[in-house]
Parts: C-alpha cells; sequence; structure tokens
C-alpha cells in the first residue's frame, strides 16, 4: 500500500510502499477512501510542539474509508461498513476524564496520525471502539473534514454553550471557520465571522454568516463591541494576534474558546478587564465520539455543507505548501477511493 510518510521533522512527506498493517485484538484495518488535511498534520510534521510524534510516521487524523479486516474481538463493525478514524484514536475509558464525557482529555489516549499511523495512507488501522461509522448518505470526501474540522468546531460551539440570542464571533474561516459559522448558525445564534481574505468573507457570508469583519481594514474588538460585543469568540484562526483582537471583542460575561494551535502560542489576558468584565478563556480538543455521532447526524440530515477540493496522496508536499501560504479555501481532502 502506498502512504505518506514523515522520515524527519521539517523534510517533504515521502510516498512509500509499504505492506498493510494487520489488525490486532480489538482493532480494524480500513481501506481509506478519504483523508483530510488538517493544520495539525503540518505541525505533526514539522515537528512544532512540545509533545512530538516519532518519525518515521503517517499522519492524518481525517481518514474515512472502508472496514475491510477485522481484528480478534470485534464484532459491532462489519467488514464493508464506512467508518472515520478521528484524531482520538483510542482512550483508556477508566480515567476520571473517560468516566466523566471528557475522553478527549484521556491522559492515556493514542492520538492518530501522531501517536500511531495516521490516514495518509492507503489503509490504516483503527481501535474499533473509536472507529466511528458514518452514515450511508454521507460520503467519504464529506466526512473527511467533519472527521476532525467539524467535531472540533461542533464541539467548541457546545463549549461555549452557545444560546439562540447570543452573538458568536467566528475568528478564521478556513477548514475549521466554515464549519463552525454552519454550527453557529444552527444553535440559533448571530454569527460575526471574521478573516483577512475576500474569498473566505465572502464563503462565510454564503454560508450565513449575518456580518463579516475584515480584520484587515476593522479593528475587530471594536465592532464586535458596537454589537453589543460577543457573548462568545471561536478563535480558529493560527495566529496569536487574532486571538488577542477577538478577546477584545466580548461582551461582559463572554467567553473565548481556544481551538487553533499555533506553534508558540502566548497571549496576553488583562487582568483587570477580565475580573471586572468576567470574561473566561478556555480551551478545547476536538470533540468526543458522541460528539462526532451528532456532527455526521447533522450532515445527514442536511444541514451542513463541506466545503473542500480533493487531490491526489501524491499532492501531499505541494498541499502543506498551499495550506501555509493560506491559499485553500476551505479544506484539502486526498482522494484515495478513485480508480479502484
Ligand atoms: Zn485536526
Ligand atoms: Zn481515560
Amino acid at each position: 500500500m502506498k502512504a505518506a510518510v514523515v522520515r524527519a521533522f521539517g523534510e517533504p512527506l515521502v510516498i512509500e510502499d509499504r505492506p498493510g498493517p494487520e489488525p490486532g485484538p480489538g482493532q480494524v484495518r480500513v481501506r481509506v477512501e478519504a483523508s483530510g488535511l488538517c493544520h495539525t498534520d503540518i505541525h505533526a510534521a514539522h515537528g512544532d510542539w512540545s509533545v512530538k510524534p516519532n518519525p518515521p510516521f503517517v499522519p492524518g487524523h481525517e481518514g474515512v474509508g472502508l472496514v475491510e479486516k477485522l481484528g480478534d474481538g470485534v464484532t459491532h463493525l462489519s467488514l464493508g461498513q464506512r467508518v472515520a478514524v478521528p484524531w482520538l484514536g483510542k482512550a483508556c475509558g477508566r480515567c476520571e476524564h473517560c468516566l466523566s464525557g471528557w475522553e478527549t482529555l484521556c491522559e492515556q489516549q493514542i492520538n492518530t496520525g501522531y501517536g500511531c499511523d495516521g490516514g495518509y495512507a492507503e489503509k490504516l488501522l483503527a481501535w474499533a471502539d473509536f472507529a466511528q461509522p458514518v452514515p450511508e448518505s454521507v460520503t467519504a470526501i464529506d466526512a473527511a473534514p467533519l472527521t476532525c474540522a467539524g467535531v472540533t468546531t461542533y464541539k467548541a460551539l457546545k463549549v461555549a454553550d452557545v444560546k439562540p440570542t447570543q452573538l458568536v464571533a467566528i475568528s478564521g474561516i478556513g477548514g475549521l471557520g466554515h464549519l463552525a459559522v454552519q454550527y453557529a448558525k444552527i444553535a440559533g445564534a448571530t454569527v460575526a465571522a471574521i478573516d483577512v481574505t475576500d474569498e473566505k468573507l465572502e464563503l462565510a457570508a454564503e454560508l450565513g454568516a449575518d456580518l463579516v469583519i475584515d480584520a484587515r481594514k476593522h479593528d475587530v474588538g471594536e465592532v464586535l463591541k458596537r454589537h453589543g460585543g460577543a457573548h462568545a469568540a471561536i478563535a480558529l484562526a493560527v495566529n496569536e494576534d487574532a486571538f488577542t483582537a477577538v478577546n477584545s471583542g466580548l461582551r461582559r460575561g463572554g467567553k473565548l474558546v481556544m481551538v487553533a494551535l499555533p506553534a508558540h502560542g502566548t497571549i496576553q489576558v488583562p487582568i483587570f478587564d477580565t475580573v471586572l468584565n468576567g470574561t473566561s478563556v478556555i480551551g478545547s480538543i476536538v470533540g468526543t465520539r458522541q460528539d462526532l455521532a451528532e456532527v455526521f447526524q447533522l450532515h445527514a440530515a442536511g444541514r451542513t455543507r463541506v466545503i473542500c477540493e480533493t487531490r491526489p496522496l501524491s499532492s501531499v508536499n505541494e498541499s502543506i505548501d498551499d495550506v501555509l501560504r493560506g491559499q485553500v479555501k476551505a479544506r484539502i481532502v486526498f482522494d484515495l477511493g478513485a480508480g479502484r
């Protein structure tokens, strides 16, 4: 099978021919149809964060495909069934976090495409309990971005506890942001979309954003305050200044939900304003299996649209460059299902 492999941090990925992996007990082997490119994969390939993967490894945590082999003990999935293999490859199932509905915080979790090989390959292994069944009406290409970009933004809006009368600011309209706008609309909120490119602001408006703010031309905090201030701000742009800007546009009691992960990010949170205004800063990391099931359910019901472009896996290095240059409208999905 072909796989795009990180052999050393910061070097181009290498397309290798590898033997198909054998599923161990509790695992399944998935024949990948589609695999999304998430910014986290680039951080993984560059070794950007303090906790690093171990090269050689295969990145990718938006792999979607068909179950083609069952490991011992797997009874709830069947051959030919479409599943998604998310970032949360496995959690312990026994700790405080797992038992309280926060498996995404499990300290023993294994992350797909980081702690084990991921979806930039024709085949991948998944722990069956964490491989999410994809509803029949959802295509593999659509399911791929939903598997991280979708569930991550859906969860961020849950964490923000958005209500229908509220103003929600979505900072950064890309692979994540274009879905965040839609989830915020589904939650009934008034949505302010913030970005620095015309194309992405137009996309946000097309997807239902009530207000678009061009951060190149306007002071984001001021514009939000003119509209009463945001009850919640979802920070998705991989840029520290964007976090600071949107934080300054919160209303009293507002919540900043941090989602994007700049390589070395720090923001100044003014103590006086935070105390007097009773604002919160919250981190939100991906979502649980139940969150992903809900994301797929909404898509199957026709309530969300996935904007992506498909490319062959062989374009992996130029695709990464395009993402880093901000030249991708929403999401790149590697199409591995063609020509079979
Ligand atoms: Zn991701
Ligand atoms: Zn756990």
